[in-house]
C-alpha cells in the first residue's frame, strides 16, 4: 500500500526528545513511510488550554496521530472523541491517533511502564510496592502498578495533599487493593516491608542531581525501579545496583511508551530491544 505515517509531538519544550528519532529509526527497519516531527506550543504560540485547536490544525495538515506530552496530557481530554477505558480512568492521554477525522486517545505512559516491569524485572514479587512522586509520570505508574496486581501500594510526594488525592482516587479506581498516602518523612518503615521501590520525582536529572532516598534504606531484595532517563544511570539505580537489588532504569518506560505508541499508529509490533538499543545510542 501507499500507506504513509505523519506523527507529530505536541508539548512545551519538545525538540530535546529522543522520541521522533526512536519512532523514526525503528520505522525505518520496517520499511514504512513514517516521519515524526515536533510540534512545541511556544515555537508555535499555542497556549496549553489550545491543545484542541492544535490538534485540528494537524489533522488538517495531513497528520495521522499525535503524542502529547507536558503539559497537555490532561487538558487533552477533552478535545478527544473516544479514548480507551484506560484512559478515561486515568484521566490523561498521551497517544491520540486521527482516524476519519476524529480524535482516539490512548495512554501509553501506563501501558509502557507495565511492559517495561513485565521485560526489564520479570518475576518480580509485586505483593507491597513504595512510590515516591505523584505528579504526571507518577500517576502513569501507579495505574500500571495496580493494574500489574499490586496489592498495597504506599505513595507519598514532597506536596502531600498530590498524595493524598492520588491514593484516593486510585483507591476508587482498584477498590480491591490498599492504596494508601504516607509521609515522605516515613520512608524508612515504609520500605522496611515493601518488594519495590518506584522513584517518580525529578530527583536524579541531570538538572536535580541527587538521591531520593538514603542510600542505607536499600537492601538487596527490594527492586528498584526509577522513572529518571536523563541520565539512565541516576544515582538511585548505580546505588541500588551496587547494592545487588534488581533495577529497572527509566529507559525502559521511556521505550515502552514509545514502543506501543508505534504499534498503536501502524499496527506494527516493533522490536523492543532493537528500540532499547537505538535509545541507548542517542
Ligand atoms: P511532575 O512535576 O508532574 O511530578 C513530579 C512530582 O514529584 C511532583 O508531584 C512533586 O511534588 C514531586 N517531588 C519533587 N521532588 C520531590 C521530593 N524530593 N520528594 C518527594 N516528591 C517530590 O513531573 P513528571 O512529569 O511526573 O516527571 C518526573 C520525572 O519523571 C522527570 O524526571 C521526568 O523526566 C520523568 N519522566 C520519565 C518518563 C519515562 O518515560 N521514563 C515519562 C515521564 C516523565
Amino acid at each position: 500500500t501507499h500507506e504513509s505515517h505523519l506523527v507529530g509531538l505536541i508539548g512545551q519544550g519538545v525538540l530535546p526528545s529522543l522520541t521522533p528519532a526512536l519512532h523514526e529509526r525503528e520505522a525505518d527497519q520496517h520499511r514504512i513511510r513514517y516521519l515524526y516531527r515536533p510540534l512545541d506550543l511556544d515555537i508555535m504560540s499555542y497556549e496549553p488550554t489550545q491543545v484542541g485547536s492544535l490538534l485540528r490544525a494537524a489533522a488538517e495538515f495531513g497528520y495521522t496521530a499525535v503524542n502529547v506530552t507536558h503539559p497537555c496530557k490532561q487538558l487533552v481530554m477533552d478535545a478527544l472523541d473516544e479514548a480507551s477505558d484506560d484512559t478515561q480512568r486515568l484521566g490523561a492521554a498521551n497517544t491520540v491517533l486521527i482516524r476519519d477525522g476524529k480524535f482516539i486517545g490512548h495512554n501509553t505512559d501506563f501501558s509502557g511502564f507495565s511492559s517495561a516491569l513485565a521485560t526489564g524485572l520479570p518475576g518480580v514479587a509485586v505483593d507491597r510496592v513504595v512510590q515516591l512522586g505523584a505528579g504526571g509520570a507518577g500517576s502513569a505508574v501507579s495505574y500500571a502498578l495496580l493494574a500489574a496486581g499490586v496489592s498495597s501500594l504506599s505513595i507519598a510526594d514532597l506536596d502531600v495533599a498530590r498524595a493524598e488525592e492520588r491514593a484516593a482516587s486510585l483507591s476508587a479506581l482498584f477498590p480491591d487493593a490498599s492504596v494508601t498516602a504516607f509521609d515522605r518523612g516515613d520512608i524508612g518503615a515504609a520500605l522496611g516491608n515493601a518488594d519495590g521501590f518506584v522513584h517518580a520525582t525529578p530527583v536524579g536529572m541531570h538538572s536535580h542531581p541527587g538521591m531520593p532516598v538514603e542510600a542505607s534504606l536499600l537492601r538487596p531484595d527490594l527492586w528498584v525501579a526509577d522513572v529518571v532517563y536523563r541520565p539512565l544511570e541516576t544515582e538511585l539505580v548505580r546505588t541500588a545496583r551496587d547494592l545487588g537489588c534488581r533495577v529497572l532504569d527509566g529507559g525502559y518506560m521511556a521505550v515502552g511508551q514509545a514502543a506501543d505508541a508505534f504499534t498503536l499508529i501502524t499496527g506494527i509490533s516493533p522490536d523492543r530491544d532493537r528500540m532499547r538499543r537505538h535509545f541507548l545510542e542517542l
